[in-house]
C-alpha cells in the first residue's frame, strides 16, 4: 500500500466528512465548499478518492432507489482520520497555548496552575503534588 499525503485541507476535510457518515460525490464537494468557504472543483477531489479507494481506505455503496454510489470510509480509512484528526488536535493545542504542559509523572495536560518541584535539582511540573510524590519514590 502506498502511503497516503494528505498535504492539503480538502484532502484533510474530505476524510473528516466521510468519518461523520458516508457520501455522494457531489454531496461531499458541496459540503467541502461549506466547509471552506470557497469553490472546490471536482478535479481536486476525485483523484483523490481514487487513490482512497485504490488503497482501500474508502468503499463505494450504492444507495437509495436511483442506486446513487456513496462513499464510505473503511476500518483502516477511519484510522487514517482518526490518526489525523489527533495530529491536528495536537498542532492546534500547541499552536493556541504554548503554555501547555505535560505533568512529569503521569503525562496529562496542565493548561494553568499545577505543582512545580525541584527533584535532583531539576524543576519539574506535575499536576498535582500526589504526582510528584510519585515521581520522587521511582
Ligand atoms: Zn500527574
Amino acid at each position: 500500500m502506498e502511503e497516503i499525503k494528505v498535504t492539503n485541507l480538502v484532502k484533510f476535510y474530505t476524510l473528516l466528512l466521510l468519518k461523520r457518515r458516508p457520501m455522494h460525490g457531489y454531496e461531499l464537494i458541496k459540503e467541502l465548499e461549506r466547509c471552506m468557504t470557497k469553490n472546490i472543483s471536482a478535479s481536486h477531489v476525485y483523484p483523490f478518492l481514487k487513490t482512497l479507494q485504490k488503497n482501500m481506505l474508502i468503499a463505494l455503496k450504492e444507495s437509495g432507489k436511483r442506486k446513487k454510489k456513496q462513499y464510505k470510509l473503511t476500518k483502516e480509512g477511519e484510522k487514517l482520520a482518526h490518526k489525523l484528526i489527533n495530529r491536528f488536535t495536537e498542532m492546534v493545542e500547541i499552536s493556541i497555548n504554548p503554555r501547555i504542559r505535560a505533568c512529569a509523572h503521569c503525562g496529562c495536560k496542565i493548561a494553568s496552575g499545577g505543582h512545580r518541584e525541584r527533584i535532583k535539582n531539576v524543576l519539574l511540573t506535575f499536576c498535582c503534588s500526589r504526582c510528584a510524590a510519585s515521581y520522587r519514590k521511582k
